[in-house]
Parts: structure tokens; C-alpha cells; sequence
């Protein structure tokens, strides 16, 4: 038997490709997205520290928020870039292949995101959305020092970073 060539293993790799439906790649995406992940760490571990105290992923808000603070009337969303389509984002990019399937999902993905946003303001909730670009090294102290920010000052809406110098991570 001979070694399969890179066509051929090209061929089969897109061939499972196509057998997983839209469906089942959203429920791939999902769990990606509850999985603890490193930014959702650091940022935790810095509100702690500074004696916040929250509920984890709370199933029965929309969206199930990462960090929910009661006491602050608060919640916060850890988005990644690419996922989330954060606006102007290098992160954001769409892939190269399937383009027209991709931009159709990150559509719904933005549209769901932006029902939660109005669903939470409904329900009298403050929500900040930290991007993880925004918790890249060297932003990171900044970031989540607005973070705290926020939280003490009673605002009602806050994305970080807001700034344009973030767009060319
Ligand atoms: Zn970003």
C-alpha cells in the first residue's frame, strides 16, 4: 500500500469537513465557549483579589454570562475576537475557506449577541464586554483596572478595549 499524497489526505480532511452540518459545529463552538479559558482566569482572579466576589456562567441569565456580581447589579462577558466578530478587530478576520458559510454564522453570532445585550438591559442588568484582545500582556493591567472602574461607578455599558489603537493587534 502506498502512502496517501497531500491531495488525498487534502480530500479527506474536506470531506469530514463537509459531514459535520452547521448544527453540530455550533455545539462545537458552544462548548469551546463555556470551557474555563485563560482570559476568563485572569480576569476572575483580579477581581477576587481586590475582593469582588461573583457566581461563574450563570445558566439562567441570557447568554450565560461569565461573571455575574450580584451585588453590583453586573455582569461580564469574556468575548473572543474571532468568535464574537469583535468590530475592527485584526482577530475578527473571516477564514479563507467556506467564506460565505463563515460570514453567515458570525452574523447570527453578532445578532445573538445583541439580543442578550438588550434581553440583560431588560432584565436591569449593567453588562461589560471585555474582548480578549484586551487582555493581551500589555494591555491586561489596563484593562482590567477599567474593569474595576466600571464596576464601582454604576454605569449602565462598557466594552473594553473601546480605543482604536486596539484595532491593530
Ligand atoms: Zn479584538
Amino acid at each position: 500500500m502506498t502512502e496517501a499524497s497531500h491531495d488525498d489526505l487534502h480530500h479527506i480532511g474536506k470531506r469530514m469537513t463537509d459531514r459535520i452540518d452547521p448544527a453540530a459545529r455550533s455545539r462545537t463552538m458552544a462548548a469551546i465557549r463555556s470551557k474555563d479559558t485563560k482570559p476568563e482566569k485572569w480576569v476572575r482572579s483580579a477581581l477576587h483579589q481586590q475582593g469582588f466576589r461573583f457566581r461563574l456562567h450563570a445558566k439562567k441569565l441570557p447568554g450565560s454570562p461569565d461573571l455575574v456580581l450580584r451585588k453590583y447589579h453586573a455582569v461580564i462577558f469574556i468575548n473572543g475576537c474571532f468568535w464574537h466578530q469583535h468590530d475592527g478587530c485584526k482577530a475578527a478576520h473571516l477564514p479563507k475557506t467556506r467564506p460565505e458559510f463563515w460570514s453567515r454564522k458570525f452574523a447570527c453570532n453578532v445578532a445573538r449577541d445583541q439580543k442578550i445585550l438588550y434581553q440583560l438591559k431588560v432584565l436591569g442588568w449593567r453588562v461589560a464586554i471585555i474582548w480578549e484582545c484586551g487582555l493581551k500582556k500589555k494591555h491586561r493591567d489596563t484593562t482590567l483596572q477599567q474593569l474595576v472602574s466600571w464596576l464601582q461607578s454604576g454605569a449602565e455599558y462598557f466594552e473594553i478595549p473601546v480605543y482604536d489603537e486596539f484595532s491593530d493587534l
